[in-house]
C-alpha cells in the first residue's frame, strides 16, 4: 500500500519533470478581454498559456453595454486586462472602480492612429458634442490597426509572464501573417467593385478606419455610438441621398437593431444587402465567430450586394 503510494508519488514527480522546463505547470495567465474582436486576437497570442473571460459577448454592443457583477469579479481576479481604449467601452472605468482590480489595464490602440469622426448624418447631438471633433473608437476594423493591436498584446503578456514570451511572440508573428494575408483579400475585394458603387450604408459609423483603409464610403444615420436615436431629419436626408442612387447596398449590424435600415430600405426600395458584424463577432456557429472570419464576412456580403455575386 505504502510502496504503490510512493510509486505513484514518484511517478507523477517525473511526470511534473517531464512537462516542467518553464514555467507550464503554473496556473495560466488570466486575461479579461473587454470585447470579442480582442479576445480573438488574445487567444491567438496566449494559446494554452492564457485563459479568456469576455466581457462584452458575441453580438453583443460594447457603447451601451451594462457590466455585470461576474464581470467585476473576472476584473478583480485578472493578471492582465486588455481592452480597446478610445471611449469605445463606455462601461470601462466603472468596471475598473467596481472591481478595485489590481491587473495592468492595457489600452491596444495606444500606437493607433486616431482618425476623426465626421458627421454626414448623425446631428453632432447631445451626446456627440454640438460641433465637437470626436474620436473614432472601430480602430480595429483596419488590418493595419489590427497588427497593432496584436503587438501590444504580446507586449502585455510578455510583461505579465517572461517565460512565456517567446512563445507570445512565435503566436504573434505567425497570427501576423495571417493578417497580411487577409489585408490582401480585402483590398482586392474592394478593388473589384466599380469606384461609383463603393458607397454603402449601415447602421451607425463603425467603419471610419475601414473606409479610410481602403476607400468604400459608409453612410450611416447613426453616429459613431449607439447610444442616441438618429433624428427623423437625420433620416430624412439619408433616404433622400438613397434616392438620387448614391448608395449602391444597405446593411444591417449584428450589433444594432434593424428596424432603422429596414424603415431606410422600404422608403427607398432598397433591398437590404445582409449582416455585416461591426463590433462583435458572431457565436461560435455564426459566420463571423473570428477577426478573420468577420472581415471575409464582411467583404463577401458587400461584394454579394453590390455586384450580385
Ligand atoms: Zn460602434
Amino acid at each position: 500500500m505504502l510502496k504503490s503510494f510512493r510509486a505513484a508519488v514518484t511517478l507523477s514527480v517525473m511526470t511534473l519533470t517531464a512537462l516542467g522546463t518553464s514555467s507550464a505547470l503554473a496556473a495560466p495567465l488570466k486575461v479579461v478581454a473587454s470585447f470579442t474582436v480582442i479576445a480573438d486576437f488574445a487567444k491567438n497570442v496566449g494559446g494554452d498559456r492564457v485563459s479568456i473571460t469576455t466581457i462584452v459577448g458575441p453580438d453583443g454592443d460594447a457603447h451601451v453595454y451594462e457590466p455585470s457583477p461576474a464581470d467585476a469579479v473576472a476584473m478583480a481576479g485578472a493578471d492582465v486586462v486588455l481592452v480597446n481604449g478610445l471611449h469605445f467601452e463606455g462601461f470601462l472605468q466603472r468596471l475598473v472602480d467596481a472591481s478595485a482590480t489590481k491587473a495592468a489595464i492595457v489600452t491596444l490602440t495606444k500606437d493607433v492612429t486616431p482618425i476623426d469622426f465626421k458627421p454626414e448624418f448623425a446631428d453632432a447631438d447631445a451626446a456627440e458634442g454640438a460641433g465637437k471633433t470626436v474620436t473614432d473608437p472601430h480602430a480595429f476594423q483596419s488590418i493595419a490597426n489590427a497588427r497593432i493591436y496584436v503587438k501590444n498584446i504580446a507586449e502585455a503578456f510578455c510583461a505579465a509572464d517572461s517565460e512565456g514570451c517567446v512563445g507570445y511572440q512565435t503566436n504573434a508573428a505567425a497570427y501576423t501573417k495571417k493578417l497580411d494575408a487577409l489585408e490582401g483579400e480585402v483590398k482586392a475585394a474592394i478593388q473589384s467593385i466599380p469606384e461609383e458603387k463603393r458607397v454603402v450604408i449601415t447602421s451607425h459609423d463603425a467603419f471610419g478606419y475601414f473606409e479610410h483603409e481602403y476607400g468604400l464610403t459608409f453612410l450611416a444615420p447613426q453616429g459613431i455610438s449607439t447610444d442616441s436615436e438618429p433624428s427623423a431629419a437625420d433620416v430624412a436626408k439619408l433616404v433622400n441621398q438613397v434616392k438620387q442612387d448614391k448608395a449602391a447596398a444597405m446593411f444591417i449590424e449584428n450589433i444594432t437593431n434593424p428596424r432603422l435600415i429596414e424603415q431606410i430600405a422600404s422608403e427607398t426600395g432598397i433591398k437590404v444587402g445582409g449582416t455585416l458584424y461591426s463590433d462583435a463577432l458572431s457565436q461560435p456557429d455564426g459566420p463571423a465567430s473570428t477577426y478573420i472570419d468577420m472581415m471575409h464576412n464582411n467583404i463577401a456580403q458587400i461584394k454579394g450586394a453590390i455586384l450580385g455575386s
